[in-house]
């Protein structure tokens, strides 16, 4: 029996295929608007529905596109592949390996906790307590 091992996958991956099931979730609708071509109203409902996920997921395809400017490029230390990372911590788009860009993170458990404004505000909080 093997263990269920946890993925991560890297950030902009994870938008990647938000965005392309979006573009998936837009043909479904508009192929249920066809099931209704007896009752037009219904039909043109389920088109613009349709329409409109596949432009937001347009949008989305945008957002991953700046998200994608200001990611930090890197050389992944275990595939040796460039990958780039969004946040301080991150998983490589090839081998999902954890990374992270900061020192005081390493080789502690990858957790999305790290990201969050809060996580940082509770670790500043401990820093001053101890000195
Ligand atoms: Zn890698």
């Amino acid at each position: 029996m093997s263990e269920p091992k946890l993925v991560y996958s890297s950030k902009i991956n994870k938008i990647r295929t938000f965005a392309l099931s979006l573009v998936f979730i837009g043909i479904i609708v508009m192929y249920i608007g066809i099931l209704f071509k007896k009752i037009p109203w219904l039909m043109f409902s389920f088109f613009i529905l349709g329409v409109l996920f596949v432009l937001f997921s347009t949008v989305v395809y945008l957002w991953i596109g700046m998200l994608s400017t200001r990611a930090v490029p890197i050389i992944c230390p275990n595939c040796e592949k460039p990958t780039k990372m969004l946040g301080r911590v991150d998983a490589c788009m090839h081998c999902k390996e954890p990374l992270t860009l900061d020192k005081s993170l390493e080789g502690k458990e990858f957790d999305e906790k790290y990201n969050s404004a809060r996580y940082r505000r509770q670790l500043k909080k401990k820093e001053q307590s101890e000195h």
